[in-house]
Parts: C-alpha cells; structure tokens; sequence
C-alpha cells in the first residue's frame, strides 16, 4: 500500500478518523510516535502541523478510511474525558477541532472549488478566488445564576433525564458577551440578572464551541421556561442539587464552585 507523503515536523502523530481517536486497545489515548504510527501503513488524507500553547509540536494526520488493525480502535474523546489529564485532553481536543474545520471546509463556500492547505498560515485558501477560511470556533457562553444558598439550574431537551446544568447559549453576530448572557437568560428563563463576574473558559471540541463561564446574581423576575429548549428550571440549594454535569466540563466546575463556597463557610 502506497503511504502519500506527509509533512511531518513532530515525532507525536495524532491519528483522526470522523471526529474519533485511534488508540491502542483497552489504552487511554496518547499520541503516536512516529515510528509506531509508520509501522501501521496507514493512508491518510492530510496532515497538519499543531503547536500547542507551551510550544509543543504534533502532527494531525487524518485517516483516509477506517482502520481495522489488530490491537488498535478508534475511540471519541467524550469517553476518555474522565481519564485524561488536562493537557492530553486539550491536545485531543485541539486535534479534533482542526480535523472537524478542514472536514468542513473542503469546498469554497464562495465559488465551489475545492480548497487547499494556505501556505503560510493556519488555514485553507481557494486557488480559484482566493478566499481564505481560518479555523472556526463557536463561542458560548454560560451562567450560572445564584440567589443566596441556592443556583440556579435548567433542563434541557438535549439532556439525559435528570440532568440539570447552568444557562448556555451561542454568541449571535453583532453581541458582546454580557449581551449575549442577558439575552439567553431571558429567552430560557425569563429573569433578570446583575453582578455578572468572569468564572473561566474552556474549549469544548464537540464539535468546536469555546465555552465563557459566569455567575451573575437574581435580579428579578419569576423563572418562566420556553417548555421546547429547556422543560424545566428551578432554584437549588446547595446541598440539594440534582444530576449536574461531570467536573472534567466547565459547567460542572463552575456548579462545584458554588457548593464548595457554601461547604466551606458552614464548616467554620
Ligand atoms: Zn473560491
């Protein structure tokens, strides 16, 4: 089997099949070495350089059709999330992001022609009208709405049954965040809300969001859902909440935060 040329600049090859993984069998994923990743004769439709934030150099390389070696399978990153540690998980997540922009962008959305690699920069460039498309990201922003001991928390459509998380909603064009957060608070909830305060970000590669956390303070209103996007909402306490989101995401580490600043303080 012919193995196309590939630019490779790094000895860690990060394998990418339709938005999964390749890992060894029964193994928490980690990138390839480059020998390792020869041995399996793979063919491949493209490769990418990635540098990660502290300069580290990988490879992207993403596979033509699905492997089917011995001792090897392909796994989604949701199912490793609660075993990887953070640095393993936003270099898959940063893998997986490029391979999901590229698999998007293979044609011009301007002229139909299909798009190649630009030669400088991190992007793809049309060499019929010379249109560039840079990495998407799709940024969202999430609250969490307090009001003393108790948070504020919404089931949505989309969730498990059970599952209750923080308000969250897509940056429309033309908004700033805290536009965007009082609108989706309105649009789910129906309240109002003051105090906002920055909580932390994260990206979020399923397929590509950037999540932006906050907390914000009931201002006023009575909760009022839409019954189509979000089914129910309700005001928790602390130490009553229900099935939240797992601590590897932000919106579980922004809900732990608020527990824990009530757990500590009752313990003093
Ligand atoms: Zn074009």
């Amino acid at each position: 089997m012919s193995v196309p040329t590939m630019n490779v600049t790094s000895n860690s090859i990060i394998p990418v099949f339709e938005k999964q993984l390749l890992v060894r069998a029964a193994q928490d994923w980690r990138p390839f070495s480059y020998s390792d990743w020869e041995q399996l004769e793979i063919e491949i439709s493209y490769s990418q350089t990635l540098i990660c934030i502290e300069g580290s150099e990988h490879t992207l390389v993403v596979i033509k059709e699905e492997p089917r070696h011995t001792g090897f399978e392909l796994v989604g990153l949701r199912d490793q999330l609660q075993t990887l540690d953070s640095y393993h998980t936003s270099l898959a997540g940063k893998a997986l992001q490029y391979a999901f922009w590229r698999d998007n962008h293979r044609f011009c959305g301007n002229c139909g022609s299909p798009t190649v690699s630009h030669a400088t920069e991190i992007a793809l460039e049309c060499p019929n009208c010379e249109a560039i498309y840079y990495p998407r990201l799709n940024p969202c922003v999430m609250v969490l709405i307090t009001r003393g001991d108790h948070c504020l928390l919404a089931h949505n459509a989309a969730f498990r049954e059970g599952m209750y998380s923080a308000i969250a909603g897509y940056i429309e064009p033309g908004e700033a965040i805290e536009q965007t957060l009082h609108r989706e608070v309105i649009e789910e909830v129906n309240l109002k809300v003051k105090n906002i305060q920055y909580f932390g970000s994260q990206p979020w590669p399923f397929p590509s969001q950037l999540m932006i956390a906050y907390t914000a303070e009931y201002g006023s209103g009575e909760i009022q859902v839409d019954g189509v996007e979000i089914t129910d909402a309700q005001w928790f306490h602390y130490s009553e909440l229900p099935k939240t989101p797992s601590i590897e995401s932000i919106s579980g580490k922004l809900i732990r935060a608020f527990v824990e600043k009530f757990e500590t303080h009752s313990q003093h």
